[in-house]
């Protein structure tokens, strides 16, 4: 063992942050990650990464690392063994199932976890405990764009592969600041513009890096993209630059789509979104004059109380100008963590069944429960959002969260917080104490993804394998096993001795997996779903059909949700998002020295306008109150911003942890919170 200590050991992995999915060799010595090594054949990333997956990994040998399952002991956790900690969550489980019933008891599955341990956790809500009380974190994110893409061309996913996007003609980025949160995906549009001639369409309401590279930035007031779209989306008809053909062979409900069109003319545009008209005209005539045209979207779109319907809006100019089912056109919703899309994709899911077949189809409930041989819950379950409420309405008594620090990302955080304090019984499974860990009742030591083996899915529908390059640090187990584990303590019987056997299940009862296997992912092979049963995968969809019963597209009438916005008392408008440096709420990256080191204290962008107005200098402390919570961070002066609109970091676990700010507001289809619509007041602390 001494011996293989010093060999240097080269594993094939998939990177643990965003969803652009790099794949690449970590070279280890012991438990030391010497390197990371690019490989040309990785189908997301060829040779690239990004700094976070480069160096971003000391956090699997932080001494932060929980090691043990704790057990609380009154106001403190005391390390307990697997089996005792088991043992307590089996019995109060089994006994609030009991008493309240199995719908008193909710899950939370994690965007950081394997595809297969998104299947055990909803097998585990579904057939163990009877509920459909099963979520996960794009809730959080990215729900909205799916629910875009269901009700307009069928599939939840990006219609096509990241390379596809460096061969469009025109990209389009709405609420997305790609070079800090997608940077490989965003090096290929760099190098597109530059090589290609590849035009460049960027909304936002920051400067940003991508702002400034492109062709033609639009500014619009926050939460309004809806409307410029709609606008665009009627001047190409009226001017008759739609793809009729496309429209007449492919797509359902033009007519009644063009009849809703008729408030969104270039002038009420203009007067919503202070976008001048001829701006949007150049829009439209740059999507007239490009054979193909894909967008691009993010969190600024979605974290919306319209979200879901500026999706939509975005997939009905696409289908209305003939973009989708070829190389460089369609939608890319630019998924976050590595695994959101695959967190989703295997069920975790109140409503879905892995696959997105609904929980209410008796076929396919039949189904489940001919496989796991048991009677499965007929009615969808709880959101995130719901599952908060009921624990404040006393309905909710048990909930069970893998490797999501909901205390902090969830909106409006007092409020989740006060709501773990009501809890009967709380389970948080992590690999470090997280705030939220702090509320539990039961603390279980899981694994990173280095220390375990199973499959991610990126941004474009990629199924990839990872491998083991490390042991579980001291007692701690890689998630699948945890609840395989939990499951038989239970009664479930449960063998699954590898990752591959959970995969070989699902591939077997979703149809859109049927032909994934292990074997067919080994090293840097990869599937993008759906996969056939011979093998076949879907690097681009939509190519001949919609997924949908008659293979055709709908168009979707859509109404602009105005936002809450400003008012006199809370006059400035907070936006937010990521640094480059770090990921989400810095959990991992600020426990990585060099990465922390950069970033050190948590800040507010201000406009030199609002700086001269209220006398700010750079390094002024501030204290920014919403109508929920308040924090207190320096000011940043710079032109990145305009007028009363902020920009706030989102990194920041503590003092300035934005969350503090964000509302009970949600987009009003599938409850993802309305981050991006906060409005607070400024006090002037101190300058400095
Ligand atoms: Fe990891 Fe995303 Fe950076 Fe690639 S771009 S290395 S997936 S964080």
């Amino acid at each position: 063992a001494a011996m293989r200590e010093h060999r240097i050991k080269k594993t094939k992995t998939v990177c643990t942050y965003c969803g652009v999915g790099c794949s690449f060799h970590v070279w280890t010595k012991g438990r030391k990650v010497l390197k990371v090594e690019p490989h040309p054949e990785s189908p997301a990333n060829g040779i690239s990464t990004c700094v976070k997956g480069k160096f971003g990994w000391d956090f699997v040998n932080s001494e932060e690392r929980l090691t043990k399952p704790l057990i609380r002991e009154g106001d403190h956790f005391r390390e307990a063994e697997w089996e005792e900690a088991l043992q307590l969550i089996a019995d109060r489980l089994t006994e609030i199932k009991e008493t309240d019933g199995p719908d008193a008891t909710a899950f939370i599955s994690s965007s950081k976890c394997t595809n297969e341990e998104s299947y055990l956790m909803q097998k585990f809500a579904r057939a163990v405990i009877g509920t459909n009380n099963i979520d996960n974190c794009s809730r959080y994110c990215q729900s909205p764009a799916t629910q875009g893409l269901f009700r307009t061309v069928g599939y939840g996913g990006d219609s096509g592969s990241i390379r596809d996007i460096a061969t469009a003609d025109l990209v389009i980025v709405i609420g997305s600041n790609t070079a800090e949160s997608h940077p490989v995906l965003a090096t290929r549009v760099k190098r597109a513009q530059k090589l290609n001639g590849q035009k460049l369409i960027v909304a936002d309401l920051r400067r940003h890096e991508m702002a400034e590279r492109a062709d033609i930035f639009l500014h619009p007031r926050a939460g309004s993209d809806l409307v410029w779209l709609s606008a665009v989306t009627k001047y190409i008809i009226d001017k008759g630059w739609h793809d009729t053909r496309f429209l007449e062979e492919r797509v359902n409900g033009f007519e009644e789509y063009v009849a809703s069109l008729e408030p969104f003319t270039l002038e009420y545009a203009e007067e919503v979104t202070g976008i001048p008209r001829a701006t949007l005209i150049r829009v439209a005539e740059a999507i007239r004059d490009a054979d193909t045209t894909c967008v691009l979207w993010a969190m600024g779109v979605t974290q919306q109380q319209g979200g879901s319907n500026t999706s939509t809006a975005i997939s009905n100019l696409l289908l209305v100008t003939g973009n989708y089912g070829r190389p460089g056109t369609g939608a890319y919703p630019l998924r976050g963590h590595n695994n959101v899309q695959g967190a989703s994709d295997f069920g975790s899911m109140p409503n879905n069944f892995p696959g997105y077949e609904s929980v209410t189809d008796d076929a396919v409930r039949a189904r489940y429960e001919q496989a796991w041989g048991v009677e499965l819950p007929k009615e969808p379950g709880m959101n995130n959002h719901n599952m908060v409420n009921a624990i404040h309405d006393g309905k909710l008594k048990a909930l069970y969260i893998i490797g999501e620090d909901m205390g902090i990302v969830d909106s409006n955080i007092n409020y989740v917080q006060a709501a773990f304090e009501k809890l009967d019984f709380f389970v948080v499974q992590d690999i470090f104490l997280t705030k939220t860990a702090e509320y539990a009742d039961v603390v279980l030591p899981g694994s990173p993804s280095l220390e375990k083996e199973g499959t991610f899915t990126n941004t474009e529908r990629r199924i990839q394998r990872l491998y083991r390059a490390l042991e579980p640090l001291g007692d701690s187990k890689p998630d699948w096993m945890i609840l395989r584990d939990l499951a038989n303590v239970m009664g479930a019987n449960w063998h699954y001795e590898h990752p591959s056997e959970i995969m070989d299940e699902a591939a077997k009862l979703a149809p859109l997996f049927a032909g994934v296997t292990y074997e067919r992912l080994e090293g840097y092979n990869s599937l993008q779903w759906p996969v056939t049963e011979d093998g076949k995968d879907s690097p681009l969809l939509y190519t001949e059909r919609f997924n949908f019963p008659d293979g055709k597209a709908r168009l979707y009438p859509l109404e602009w949700i105005e936002p809450d916005g400003t008012d006199d008392e809370y006059d400035l408008h907070v936006n937010n998002g990521r640094l480059l440096e770090h990921f989400h709420e810095g959990n991992m990256t600020y426990k990585v020295e060099g990465i922390r080191a950069k970033t050190p204290q948590a800040f507010v962008e201000v406009s030199p306008e609002l700086a001269k107005e209220r006398g700010l200098k750079d390094g002024t402390l501030v204290r920014l109150q919403s109508r929920y919570g308040a924090v207190k961070v320096r000011a940043f002066i710079t032109d990145r911003v305009k007028g009363h609109e902020l920009y706030l970091p989102m990194n920041d676990a503590g003092e300035a942890a934005v969350n503090r700010l964000t509302g009970s507001k949600t987009d009003v289809e599938t409850n993802t919170p309305a981050y991006k619509d906060v409005a607070v007041k400024m006090d002037v602390l101190e300058t400095e």
